[in-house]
């Protein structure tokens, strides 16, 4: 990790992250078939999960254990998808606390949507060109290419490296990120290995797999519902939109709208109701000084 260090100075600071992810790319055998592999993965596995999970409550195997573990699991992991990798690094809404830092996106890289900077320079891209032409994920190119069609497809997966790298240039150039983004799929792997061994197959069913379809879902319901459905408080000239339900499932996410008026706001529900458990985490880490110039919207503003 030491070859990214920011006191590199020139363009070979800057070539040394694409040089990386080139020469991370050159290591896959094959990518048509790691493309199919993840294809196959991303449609089977969330199936099968959920067709064992409503097995499981017919049958009345689930447990109280279980549900709260997929709660203990789905919340944190989703907090580090909704406020660490996209309201604190792709928006900057606020900075943070190396270690809240660490953690947050730590959890985030557990959801399984990918590295920390893949997963900003994609949605700086949407935000970049939203439902126009360009956007990774619009429902005017159909609502199941806006959820999951686009993932699937592969096509989240195939950006040029150089203009992936062009929507993210500070991020490419520090080395947490860099770090962060390389190993992104070590604490899944650790995650799985402790749940089983704490738990068995139940835990492994619950808290991983399980867990992982709830939260991929509901991160795309972001992309396709809301522009679908709901209401439209501001004119941003897209078709983004406010959703209570979407809002609930991904601990804020759904007052789309709104944050397409006001990205870099912290804050995405504006009004009292406007259910919005991010905001209130982040208020919480701020009032103990974990994290701080913390970009807030307001109606009026
Ligand atoms: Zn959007
Ligand atoms: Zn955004």
């Amino acid at each position: 990790m030491g070859q990214y260090s920011s006191s590199q100075s020139g363009a070979a600071a800057v070539q040394r992250p694409v040089a990386y992810l080139n020469r991370l790319r050159s290591l896959v055998p094959s990518a048509d078939l790691v493309q199919k592999a993840l294809v196959l993965a991303v449609v089977i596995i969330p199936f099968i999960a959920t067709a064992v999970a409503v097995w499981q409550v017919w049958e009345r195997y689930v447990t109280w254990r279980d549900i709260a573990l997929l709660i203990a699991m789905y919340v944190p992991i989703s907090l580090g998808v909704t406020a660490g990798f996209h309201r604190m690094l792709t928006h900057r809404s606020f900075k943070a606390h190396p270690i809240v830092r660490f953690v947050i996106l730590v959890c985030g890289s557990m959801a399984i949507e990918g590295a920390a900077i893949t997963w900003a320079s994609d949605h700086l891209k949407h935000h970049a060109f939203s439902d126009k032409p360009g956007d990774p994920h619009s429902p005017r190119e159909g609502g199941f290419w806006a959820h999951m069609g686009w993932v699937i497809s592969g096509r989240a997966m195939h950006n040029v490296t150089t203009e992936l790298l062009s929507y993210v240039p500070d991020l490419r150039k520090d080395k947490f990120h860099i770090w962060i983004s390389k190993y992104h799929y070590v604490p899944i792997v650790i995650l799985a290995v402790l749940l089983f061994v704490f738990g068995g197959w139940p835990y492994v069913m619950w808290g991983l797999f399980f867990r992982t379809t709830v939260g991929l879902h509901s991160t795309w319901l972001v992309n396709s519902a809301t522009h679908m459905w709901g209401k439209q408080r501001f004119a941003t000239g897209d078709d983004s939109r406010n959703s209570f339900w979407v809002a609930l499932l991904t601990c804020g996410e759904g007052w789309h709208n709104n944050h397409h008026s006001q990205p870099q706001s912290a804050r995405h529900g504006l009004a009292w109701y406007e259910i919005d458990l991010n905001w209130y985490a982040i208020r919480v880490l701020s009032a103990l000084g974990l994290v701080w110039d913390v970009k807030a919207a307001t109606l009026t503003s």
